[in-house]
């Protein structure tokens, strides 16, 4: 039965993972008899977030908290303020959180949070009141053991210390462990920040070892220069490669002998984004999915490489850095052509892996040093990404179905263990 409150298309976030689900579902064997658990949020909040403007006028925005999957542990998942935000997208964005917490095997489940607004346009207090209402509206239902929310689109480690604060005032007593992504004197995890670009590259290292490229001299292209683009390209031309094109929100810029990393990035900090860097060529936006790389890196937002484009892509390797970058077609398209895809699935689950390190932190009041966490988050990484390659060798299907087979699995034993209540 399809859900009635939304309406799926074919390369809509939901739609896309309803049709990743069905590819997996022949993978199962009995365990699919548990296969429409995945096909529905297990709970859907949608809250009214007023605030008063700085010029006395009052706003209401629309916010959302979904918990898809509460089989594993408590809910997990980022919160994302983006003026095109919908139920829809935060429903799939919930549902790819099960499937990654499952895929690395952290002791979760999948939610996602967000709020449908242009946080470009509110100042500081704006802000401010903005995520402490909404923390308030969603309070029924997060928490250290229920649901951890984290940093996502345009928030990040101030917006999750007032989360937290809010949370902590509301229930009477300082809870660290109830997001994470937090600054590091409120008990955040070191590493946390360069987590989720740290996963990409090491995925990125490994697939690149199989596939023969050598990531000396190897070029990189990245779209989407926030945390997660930023931290992969650094950690890419420290590598020995070279990130010949970047694209944000701003513009695109080109560098056939690769841009000056120690200049762009201290530049998007300063400007907030890679438009006007003195080191590049500006050029068209369409053009960036012609550039000649053999490393692609989507790291925005959803459907970004349309078919379209997958047909034009020149890359050997295409690293899923955003969660849901490739629409259903594209897949196909990219997958036809050779060209291998880490799904976001696994490729940025070093994100949330170092959140559960967080979280683990926070409960045991005892602190890790950033030498620990990387070594842990590149063991996890590794022996999971090894994992899935071994399931799509074994099933011959791609690393997407695979990642979707290693973590359906989990869940839905899980499912069948616990039974159904009542
Ligand atoms: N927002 C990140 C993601 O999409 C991290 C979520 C978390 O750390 O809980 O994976």
């Amino acid at each position: 039965m399809t859900l009635s409150y939304v309406n799926p298309t074919d390369d809509s976030p939901w739609g896309t993972y309803l049709s990743q689900v069905d590819r997996v579902a022949p993978l199962l064997g009995p365990l699919s008899r548990w296969i429409e658990t995945l096909k529905r949020p297990k709970r859907a909040l949608i809250v009214d977030v007023p605030i008063e403007l700085d010029n006395g006028t009052i706003a209401h925005h629309e916010g959302y908290r979904v918990q898809h999957s509460l089989t594993r542990g408590p809910g997990k998942g980022g919160v994302r303020y983006h003026p095109d935000v919908t139920l829809e997208e935060v429903m799939a964005l919930s549902a790819w959180m099960s499937i990654k917490t499952a895929a690395v095997n952290l002791p979760f489940g999948g939610a996602k949070g967000g709020i449908r607004v242009d946080p470009k346009k509110l100042s500081q207090k704006e802000l401010e009141k903005l995520t402490r209402r909404y923390t308030s509206e969603i309070g029924i239902i997060i928490g250290p053991q229920q649901d951890i929310p984290a940093p996502d689109v345009n928030t990040n480690a101030q917006i999750m210390a007032w989360m937290m604060d809010t949370y902590s005032m509301n229930t009477g007593a300082t809870a660290t462990g109830v997001v994470t992504g937090k600054p590091i004197p409120l008990g955040g995890s070191l590493g946390r920040v360069k987590a989720t670009g740290r996963g990409v590259y090491v995925t990125g290292r490994e697939a690149a070892r199989r596939i023969g490229l050598d990531l000396i001299g190897a070029k990189v292209a990245v779209q989407g220069f926030g945390n997660v683009g930023l931290s992969a390209a650094e950690l890419f031309g420290q590598a020995g490669a070279v990130v010949v094109a970047a694209q944000d929100h701003t513009g695109s810029i080109f560098n056939d002998q690769g841009l000056d990393l120690s200049r762009l990035v201290p530049h998007v900090h300063a400007t907030g984004g890679v438009a006007g860097f003195a080191g590049a060529e500006a050029g068209d936006n369409e053009a960036f999915w012609d550039v000649d790389c053999d490393i692609l890196i989507p790291a925005a937002l959803e459907n970004q490489i349309t078919a379209a484009r997958a047909n034009r892509l020149k890359a050997k390797l295409v690293l899923e850095g955003a969660n849901g970058p490739t629409g259903r077609a594209a897949d196909d398209i990219l997958f036809d052509r050779g060209i291998l895809v880490v799904p976001d699935v696994i490729c940025n689950a070093g994100g949330v892996t170092v959140s559960y390190f967080e979280w683990v932190q926070d409960f045991s009041s005892f602190f890790w040093t950033e030498d620990e966490i990387n070594v842990k988050l590149d063991k996890i990484m590794v022996g999971a990404l090894r994992n899935i390659w071994d399931t799509a060798d074994r099933h011959k299907v791609t690393l997407r179905t695979a990642t979707f087979a290693v973590a359906c699995e989990r869940i839905l034993s899980a499912r069948q263990e616990r039974g159904l209540y009542p």
